[in-house]
């Protein structure tokens, strides 16, 4: 008898099936259908009245903002009225005379002195620390000359030459006031 090494006709079926008991049965209670009576508010109605709660707060957000504003304008004006109608108001010479837009003398001169402050504090923490992210379009304009400054003023430059030159020459932007 031939019984080792004997070739069957029929190829075995290579079986792939999970073995006895690795079968996953859904569990009882775990199917994902609402309950009875759970359905009564239809989705999109619940939608519909939540979007609604959500218009309305921002609504009610924006007139906020708006009131706010038209407040602070209002004051501001008050304030400017005030510092306008008496020039010996302790609040000329000071930056927040300048800032409600009182332009005398001793308002712009707080107002250099500030910012030449902040121009300065700024520039000293720029060159303390060559990995400051304000490196770039802003330090050069605050007077750092690094290398990631002047290579941004000089892409800066580029890119407005570009951009003039595709624009009929006009009011150029330069120079403050
Ligand atoms: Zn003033
Ligand atoms: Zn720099």
């Amino acid at each position: 008898m031939r019984a080792q090494g004997q070739v069957h006709g029929r190829r075995h079926p290579v079986v792939q099936e999970p073995p006895e008991g690795a079968v996953q049965e859904p569990l009882e209670g775990a199917v994902k259908e609402p309950p009875e009576g759970a359905a009564k508010v239809p989705h999109d109605e619940a939608m519909r009245s939540a979007k609604e709660a959500i218009t309305a707060a921002q609504e009610a957000a924006q007139a906020a903002r708006l009131r706010r504003a038209a407040k602070a304008a209002e004051h501001r004006a008050e304030y400017l009225a005030v510092l306008l109608s008496d020039p010996g108001d302790p609040r000329h010479g000071t930056d927040t005379g300048y800032s409600y837009g009182c332009r005398c003398d001793a308002c712009a001169a707080a107002w250099r002195r500030k910012s030449t402050g902040y121009r300065r504090r700024l520039k000293a923490a720029l060159d303390a620390d060559p990995g400051d992210p304000r490196h770039g379009r802003l330090g050069y304009h605050f007077g750092c000359r690094c290398a990631v400054c002047v290579a941004a003023n000089k892409a800066n430059k580029a890119g407005k030459a570009a951009r003039g030159a595709a624009r009929p020459r006009g009011s150029h932007g330069e120079g403050g006031r």
